[in-house]
């Protein structure tokens, strides 16, 4: 099932998620909800996709990679590389803004998977800040709060920020 976007500026966005326990990541509810949100960052076309942005607040986010989507669950960035890239980056939630955000190169996640496992993973490029963007979302932080360049969709930002 296709799970309708929440877009900026709605105050749910800034809402923090809460943790899964085991329990409940196992449960018919989550893994059906884990199953419409990967269904619907793929039709989105989204790199990832925060359940906080389908206005579910359970702190977890799903990611596409070249291995199929993968899921994390209470997510925690426990390791940030001083060297730091500035990239454009965009928001299934802000649709039609891009903007320039440095964040480091290199992280550490941990998480639990779908299932419920803890998971480690070390991540650097696109899929590090991929990974750093979506964590944000879970804390209510969006890419547009730490961007130094708006590149494409000023007109646009100032028209929502005026809402
Ligand atoms: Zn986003």
């Amino acid at each position: 099932m296709i799970l309708p976007i929440i877009k900026y500026p709605n105050k749910n966005l800034r809402k923090k998620s809460q943790d899964l326990s085991k329990e409940q990541i196992l449960s018919p509810e989550t893994q059906g909800f884990i199953v419409n949100l990967i269904e619907t960052m793929f039709k989105e076309d989204g790199l990832g996709l925060a359940a906080v942005q389908v206005d579910k607040h359970w702190n977890m986010f799903a990611v596409a990679t070249e291995d199929g989507p993968m899921v994390f669950i209470n997510p925690k960035i426990v390791y940030k590389s001083w060297l730091k890239e500035t990239d454009e980056e965009g928001c299934l939630s802000v649709p039609g803004v891009y903007g320039l955000v440095k964040r480091p190169k290199t992280v550490i996640i941990k998480a639990l998977d779908r299932n419920g496992n803890k998971l480690s993973m070390k991540a650097k490029g696109l899929f590090a800040r991929v990974l750093q963007h979506e964590a944000d979302h879970t804390q209510g932080v969006l890419f547009i709060d730490k961007t130094n360049k708006i590149t494409r969709g000023d007109d646009v930002l100032r028209e929502l920020n005026t809402k």
